[in-house]
């Protein structure tokens, strides 16, 4: 059986308006056009996953259970759009977290590619034919480093990151949502 592509997408500033840290249930803002491109993926067989660094767990700012009654509601909003994100891959840490126990260098905070890793291992995905979008460059460094294209939307930091390419640094497309980013997944040849 072949693996299954996938879009790999970054939380905060590309399916959520950003924030700051998202630490109280009204602070959740879809963005605009996000359950609609969610759908669009559900239905054309590509997995929808969620890849975000969540260092507030480390620095005490929110707990686990919080984050994951936060993915329950923006489960509930996509619900609504008849939309479904397939999976929450999510990394706590930080090298100076106040807590001890998320306080470390890890493989898994963006932009090292861990979670896109361990998400194609226990979900049988094919990075070669997956995407990772994201408003930030460490975003795209994350796709680059787990061998998946890579597209910035220039919402949440985007607009911004666009004028301060760092040297070497390139994405594969540079647009202005979420939407537009699976439009051209979607049209783009090899899935
Ligand atoms: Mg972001
Ligand atoms: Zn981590």
């Amino acid at each position: 059986m072949s693996a299954t592509p996938a879009v790999f997408i970054d939380r905060d500033g590309t399916l959520l308006e950003e924030v700051g840290y998202v630490n109280h249930p009204k602070r959740l803002r879809v963005l605009r056009g996000s359950a609609e491109a969610i759908r669009l993926l559900n239905e054309a067989g590509l997995r929808a996953v969620v890849i975000t660094n969540q260092s507030a767990i480390g620095r005490g700012i929110i707990d686990e259970p919080f984050l994951h009654r936060v993915h329950e509601a923006i489960d509930a909003r996509m619900a609504a759009g008849r939309a479904r994100i397939d999976a929450y891959y999510f990394c706590p840490h930080h090298p100076d977290a106040d807590l001890e126990a998320y306080r470390q260098t890890c493989r898994c905070r963006k932009p090292q590619p861990g979670l896109i890793e361990r998400a194609c291992r226990e979900l049988q995905l094919d990075p070669s034919r997956s995407v990772m979008v994201g408003d930030r460059w460490i975003d795209i460094a994350c796709g680059r480093a787990a061998r998946t294209g890579a597209v910035m939307v220039r919402t949440g930091h985007g607009a911004y990151e666009e004028q301060r390419r760092p040297v070497g640094a390139s994405a594969d497309a540079i647009l202005n949502n979420l939407m537009e980013a699976v439009g051209w997944i979607l049209r783009s040849s090899s899935r």
